[in-house]
Formats: structure tokens, sequence, C-alpha cells
């Protein structure tokens, strides 16, 4: 295609002018001709103009006007824009569509939000979870439709890390996990899926270990004592003595785990407290200290290091647990003349809750895993210390029901810190 550039055009108009000056001069007609041929070009781009404006006021689609040099030129590059820019949208269309045809046989609800939180599109799964309907909520804000409390509170906190449960709003036997994300600028995409199921087992399994541990518990208790009972008096054959001091040992271990199975279960299970007790860590440290100085086996040097300025917003019993643990754990792990210390103090603008020791430390590849439950470095070193292998999993409860986090730094040979970071909101002054 031959393109056009300014020369012709000009071409064009001087051509006609330099023919009409001639004209003038030759038959001495005055400026007349010259004039007129102006005023004739000047129509012919106004005419061209008109025509531009008229075909681009129809819209897109329409075919362009013939035009010659230049404006049939423009004419055309237009044309092709319009045809690239409808093929680009029908393209975009056609993603569009297919997504959503997929989105919609989905079991789970997907709900397409725009940067506003107007509800733009949902499939069937949507309308079947979460009672929406397709025609007549699309434009309406979500927060209108769903307006349970904790869920208004998530979707405006912006922290979609981690899904959130909530039943369902037309059917609370239903549980769903919503999980929301951005997309393109600010548009949110919603999923919810049914957990139904796997929220009725995990509430079997707590239910479960709960009930197992509270009906082992008296059979327990009444074996303990006769064993106690023979081992106080004794026996006419000294060989029974040893198996007694056995057994006993034995069925303390399993009371223990008993225990702390059922503190466990009640950490998991019961709600958040909203009340929250204002505690002093001091006499709490040297509560633990001297639990700890007492079941050590062997002499350890207990040091505690406190801010008195500041006390910790929450459980008590719950965090003398947590400390507990971890103390007990410090002088498990270390040996006769070890040092151990109990911190409180502020780190930035959190509380810090440490249990530091110069113990045997853990090899770095075995921390990520020693809050799961029954989780064990070294089994027979364990067995040997009479742990749990709850202990952690008890801590890491405690602290997921304040809001905060347990970091681990050990080294082997040399000690290990389990620091419980605290959030700012549960720190005061006193
Ligand atoms: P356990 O009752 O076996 O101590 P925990 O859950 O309290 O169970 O701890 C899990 C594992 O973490 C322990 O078996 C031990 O190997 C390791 N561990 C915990 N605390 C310490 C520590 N202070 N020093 C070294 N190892 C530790």
């Amino acid at each position: 295609m031959r393109y056009y550039n300014w020369k012709t055009e000009l071409l064009r108009i001087v051509m006609p002018l330099a023919a009409a000056s001639l004209l003038a001069v030759t038959l001495d007609l005055g400026a007349w001709p010259v004039l007129l041929v102006t005023a004739a070009v000047c129509a012919w781009l106004l005419w061209q103009l008109q025509r531009l404006s008229d075909w681009l006021y129809r819209g897109a689609g329409a075919e362009p006007p013939e035009a010659i040099g230049m404006w049939g030129q423009v004419f055309d590059t237009i044309y092709g824009m319009q045809k690239q820019a409808a093929g680009d949208r029908d393209q975009l269309q056609a993603i569009i569509d297919y997504l959503r045809s997929s989105f919609a046989s989905m079991s789970d609800a997907v709900v397409m939000l725009d940067r506003y939180g107007s509800i733009e599109w949902c499939n069937d799964a949507a309308m079947d979870l979460l009672g929406l309907r397709r025609e007549d909520d699309s434009g309406l804000q979500l927060l209108n439709l769903l307006r349970s409390p904790d869920f208004v509170a998530y979707y405006e906190a912006e922290k979609y890390v981690a899904p959130f449960d909530m039943p369902s709003p037309i059917n609370a036997d239903i549980r769903l996990s919503i999980s929301i994300s951005f997309f393109a600028e600010g548009n949110r995409l919603l999923f919810a899926r049914d957990v139904t199921r796997t929220h009725q087992l995990e509430k079997m399994r707590k239910d479960f270990v709960a009930n197992v541990s509270h009906e082992l518990r008296t059979p327990l208790t009444v074996i303990n004592g006769y064993l106690e009972t023979f081992a106080e008096h004794g026996g006419d054959n000294p060989r029974w003595d040893r198996a007694i001091d056995q057994m006993l040992r034995q069925s303390r271990r399993m009371h223990h785990l008993i225990q702390d199975l059922m503190q466990l279960s009640r950490l998991e299970s019961l709600p958040q407290a909203n009340e929250q007790e204002l505690i002093h860590l001091r006499p709490l440290m040297e509560m633990v200290r001297d639990e700890v100085i007492s079941a050590a086996q062997g002499q350890r040097q207990i040091d505690i290091e406190c801010d008195d300025s500041m006390a910790l917003k929450g459980q008590a019993a719950e965090i003398r647990s947590a400390l507990s643990n971890l103390a007990v754990n410090a002088a498990r792990y270390t040996g006769e003349g070890d040092r151990i210390c109990l911190r409180w103090y502020q780190n930035d603008s959190h509380a810090v809750l440490e249990v530091e020791d110069s113990g045997i430390g853990i090899e770095p590849q075995y921390i990520p895993r020693l809050t799961e439950r029954f989780y064990r470095v070294d089994d027979s070193r364990s067995l040997d210390t009479g742990g749990t292998g709850l202990g952690l999993a008890i801590v890491k409860h405690v602290l997921l029901r304040h809001r905060a986090e347990m970091k681990i730094h050990s080294q082997p040979g040399v000690g290990s810190t389990f620091s419980c970071v605290f959030p700012p909101s549960l720190i005061a002054k006193v």
C-alpha cells in the first residue's frame, strides 16, 4: 500500500494555486483565481473533516468513507485500529466467558467484586452457600449482604493471608472457609469452600481425645493410689519392690500425659477469653523458678530478669502453664551446674517472655517441628527425662490464644532460647 506524507498533500494544494496564479497573470484577472482556488481547497479540507467526524460519530463498525491521499490513509488507519481493538475486546470477552464458565461449574462459591466492594458476578455455588442472587445482587455491596461482624472485620482488615472460617449465612450447619485475593486494580475474588465435613471430623477428634483422657483419669487414679500404698508399706519379697517402683513411675507418666492431653483439649476448644487479667510477671517467674528447682535433678542456677514497669494482659493460668513448660524443659535438657534465665522485657513495641538455657541445644533441622504433638528430637533421651512430648504444643496453643508467637534459637552444645513475643496491645504499663 502506498504511504502518503505531507509532501504529496502539499503538492495537491500548491499545484492548483500555481495554476490559478499563472492564469491570473496571463489573463490579467487580478487575485480572483487564487482566492477561488484557496476557497475550494479550504472547502475540500472542511468536507473531509466533516466526513471523518460523521464516520466516527456513527461508531465503530461502520465502513470508512472513500478518500484520496492522506485523508484516505487517516480513514484506513483509524478503521484498522478499530478492528484491532474489537478483536482484542472479543478475545478478552472470550477469556472472561471461559473463566466464568469454569468458575460456574466449581463446587466452591466464587464471587467477583469490583474495587468498591460491589458484586460483579457470582457462580451457582455462591447462591447455594452464601445465599447470593446473581441477577438481583449484582452491583450491590457484598458487606450489605454478608453482615456477620467477624466476616466484616476480616474483609475490611484486608489481611487475607489465612482463610477465614464461618457458618454459612443461609444454613448455620454448613461451615465455610473463605479466602479472598486481590486482582487487577483493587478488585477482589472471594472463594468459599464447604468444610463442614472436615470441621466435623476435627471436632470429633477433639471430643474423642478429651473424652478418652477424661475416662482414663479415674481408673488411673485408683491404680496409682494402690501402687503408692504398696510402695509405702513394701512387701515381703524385695523382687516386688522393683516392679512396684517401675509400675508407679509409669503410671505417674501416664497421669502427666493425660493431664497434658486434657489441657491441650481445653485450650483448643475454649473460646477466646474476653476478659483479660493483669499479669505481673515477677511473682509468676519466682513461682515457676521454685517449682523447677524442686523438680530438677541436680543443681541449676536460675536467674530472673524482669522489667517490672510492664505487665501482661491475658489469662494468668495459661501464661503460667506456658512459662512452666518452657522452664521445666530448660531444666530437663540442661545438666548439673548449667544456667537458666527467665526474662521479661520489651523489644521494640513487643513484649517478650523468654527462657534461655545453657543446655544441650537442638540441631537446626529439628526446630520447625518442635511444637508438633509428641514430636521429640531424640525419643530415648526425652523418655529418660519424663517428658510427655506435649509441652511445646501446649505453649504454642497458649500463645495462639494471646495472638503471640514463639521464636526458638538454639545451638547444639551451647544452649537454647525460647521467646514468646506478645503484641503491643497486650502490654500494660504499671
Ligand atoms: P517433651 O515433653 O518431650 O520435653 P516438648 O514438647 O516439651 O516435649 O518438647 C519437644 C522436644 O523439644 C523435646 O523432646 C526436646 O527434644 C526438645 N526440647 C524442648 N525444649 C528443649 C530445650 N530447652 N533444650 C533442648 N531441647 C529441647
